[in-house]
């Protein structure tokens, strides 16, 4: 315990592979969009906002390529827009309204259960009862980042954070991104600590003055050599 001492009154927290597993994301989170996606068409076939979707959804594909069979059923054609847009890794809005959709259904339902680590529940609790303010910022959307804390395996998280921030506020590589947070925090940013384990942004985020950590899990790919202070655990961060 206590391997790095922080003295801050706010602390920024990434969500992949720091709060949570990448894995939970790559390996439930999007197949789980593949699983669903069939079910999911049918149960909406007379939901008008999600009719809009899928045209959406349908002309995305086609700009990128992707070419129906010939009086294709237009659930299968549907399906096979979405998986040819997934495949590609295609970053376009109404794929992402649509895999949001699902997410939402499966967080409710309970049939999706967001991943955390151990000792993440303790340590925000632990933090929160000293009175820190804890935000989240990450590129998934503000919406999806609710849904996730709101359902994880440790139960509803939701009600530690007191705000949260996605790619609307900028780029997470970008430092215009962090003065825009210190705004909103209205604190000197020495008061402030971001985690996360992208290098890239605790650079940004360093270069805006945060004081930073770098969340280095076991199953987070290997990084570049560089100058923060790394922690495997929450545990090893001791607030002040
Ligand atoms: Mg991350």
């Amino acid at each position: 315990m206590g391997l790095i001492q922080a003295n801050v009154t706010h602390l920024l927290l990434d969500i992949e592979g720091t709060t949570s597993s990448i894995r939970f994301v790559t390996e439930t989170m999007f197949p789980f969009v593949r699983q669903q996606i069939d079910d999911f068409v049918d149960a909406k076939r007379n939901d008008a906002s999600a009719l809009l979707v899928f045209d959406q959804v349908r002309a995305e594909a086609k700009r990128l390529g992707f070419t129906a069979a010939q009086q294709a059923d237009p659930a299968i054609e549907l399906r096979a827009a979405v998986l040819f847009l997934m495949d590609r890794d295609a970053k376009v809005t109404g794929l992402k309204k649509l895999q949001g959709m699902i997410w939402e259904a499966g967080f409710l339902s309970g049939t999706l259960v967001a991943h955390v680590y151990p000792e993440v529940p303790d340590a925000l609790h632990r933090w929160k009862a000293l009175g820190k303010d804890l935000r989240i910022y990450s590129s998934g959307s503000i919406a999806a980042q609710k849904l996730f804390f709101g359902h994880t395996i440790a139960g509803n998280l939701l009600p530690l954070f007191s705000a949260h921030y996605d790619t609307t506020i900028g780029g997470k590589k970008d430092v215009e991104s962090y003065k825009r947070i210190l705004e909103d925090i209205r604190r000197p940013p020495h008061d402030v600590m971001f985690i996360s384990d992208s290098v890239e942004e605790l650079e940004a985020a360093a270069n805006a003055g945060l004081q930073v950590a770098l969340s280095r899990r076991d199953e987070n790919p290997t990084l570049p050599t560089h100058r923060f202070p790394e922690i495997r655990s929450f545990d090893e961060i001791e607030l002040l």
